[in-house]
């Protein structure tokens, strides 16, 4: 099959100019664009992929290219933490048993949930998985989505398939999203056996990032041991670490102390991200206060996904602690989830009220957890609008954070890397309606 002959639901295929482009970006000029942190309009300068110049508006004339921001916001574009794209798109012929479990009793039955959900994995076909998280990535480049962490199972099940596939879409996709891989253990280190094995070798085919769920271990030493290997093979392949904690309504759950605990024995600070750590919501306050404390020191970043399950992290206790957070879709319509299109502005826009997050300062918080703050914690270098900078941009059709999440638009335009993204091709490639 042709990697860009692509076939979507409805039935049409489309043919988009993707792929890795090696040549310079041309200069580009975004003219009148509005700044988050600014009170005048600016015009900005790209050239060699970087952001070059930030001036007032025509203080020198356009280079190359231009486009027109018409007084509308520009921002660095999205990042999403935290996306399954081995999954994405199988909530029809998985059925809705996992979902219905994952979700209710105050998720007391998320583990029977994974249980149920792993069925998927037995006939998952690789051709299919690469049409669906194509059709997933073409829906990110649409909505100036240009950078994600996305984990693909490793176990005895899917063995290193979806690895296999994500690195193939990592490729296709270069220079318009960035993909990083991680290795996943959905299914477990110790009660699945062979599993480390299999994360090495998925590491030796190019995987980016080590991925755990120690908490579905069966006992508390095997959740250590869990927590223990991943950090092993990270610290081997010098690679960050992503781990799903505590992602139960059980207040007895420790995972996410056990991971920071590693992160600052093995030095590995700013480079361990938690996931979810939904359990929290139930911890006793001395031990939060506590927790709070050992994930500063160890420089622990945490992804929460408040749409995806009826508890979350305690975000807004975190932020006020310092600790970085951000927001990732998490799921597309697969087992744990209906609905998604890695639209950050919609991920934002749920997040604002389920974590009740409203006031003008908490939307510009709620921003920088789909922009920024997502960038740091998954280790990007200066994802920021500043002169210097990769030029990952987004024009949007609004003139402040509030407009923008109201509406969650595509973007007028995405800059990714330097270079202006097909919108109308990533459009249609994702039958997202106009
Ligand atoms: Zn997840």
């Amino acid at each position: 099959m042709d990697p860009r002959g692509l076939v979507i639901p409805g039935g049409c295929s489309v043919a988009y100019d993707a792929g890795i482009d090696t040549t310079t970006p041309p200069p580009l000029t975004i003219l009148k664009a509005r700044l988050r942190h600014r009170p005048d309009l600016v015009d900005i300068e790209i050239a060699d992929g970087r952001i070059h110049s930030v001036e007032p508006v025509g203080t020198r004339p356009p280079q190359g290219q231009s486009l027109e921001a018409n007084e509308n916001l520009v921002t660095e574009s999205f990042v999403n933490t935290h996306l399954h794209l081995d999954k994405v798109f199988t909530l029809s012929s998985l059925g809705d048993a996992a979902l219905a479990d994952y979700q209710t009793g105050g998720m007391g039955q998320a583990m029977g949930a994974i249980e149920k959900a792993t069925a998927v994995k037995l006939g998952q076909d690789r051709d299919a998985m690469l049409t669906a998280g194509r059709r997933a990535l073409a829906m990110a480049a649409y909505y100036g989505n240009t950078h994600i962490r996305a984990l693909a199972d490793v176990d005895s099940k899917a063995g290193t398939r979806g690895v296999e596939v994500l690195l193939a879409l990592q490729e296709e996709f270069v220079g318009i999203v960035d993909l990083q891989v991680v290795a996943f253990a959905q299914d477990g280190i110790i009660r699945e056996p062979g599993t480390a094995e299999l994360l090495r070798q998925c590491m030796e085919l190019g995987a980016n990032v080590v991925g755990g769920i120690p908490w579905i271990e069966f006992t508390e030493a095997d959740m250590a041991e869990h927590v223990r290997i991943c950090f092993d093979i990270a610290v081997e392949y010098d690679a960050d670490v992503s781990m799903l904690l505590d992602d139960a309504g059980d207040p007895g759950l420790r995972t996410l102390e056990m991971m920071a605990v590693e992160a600052l024995r093995r030095n590995w600070h700013g480079r361990a991200l938690a996931h979810h750590a939904r359990a929290m919501q139930l911890y006793p306050e001395p031990y939060f206060a506590r927790l709070v404390s050992l994930l500063a020191a160890a420089g622990v970043a945490v992804v929460s996904d408040p749409h995806t399950g009826p508890l979350h992290a305690r975000v807004k206790e975190l932020l006020a602690a310092g600790i970085t957070v951000s927001l990732g879709q998490d799921d597309i319509s697969d087992g744990y989830y209906a609905f998604g299109r890695n639209n950050m502005l919609e991920v934002a826009f749920l997040g604002a009220h389920l974590l009740w997050m409203m006031a003008g300062p908490e939307l510009e918080v709620l921003y920088d957890s789909v922009t920024t703050s997502a960038g740091r914690s998954i280790g990007l270098k200066n994802h920021r609008l500043e002169i210097g900078a990769p030029a990952n941009l987004v024009v949007l059709q609004s003139g402040t954070v509030a407009e923008a999440l109201r509406f969650h638009a595509a973007p007028r335009a995405v800059v990714s890397h330097g270079r202006l993204v097909d919108q109308t091709a990533m459009r249609e490639l994702s039958a997202v309606p106009e």
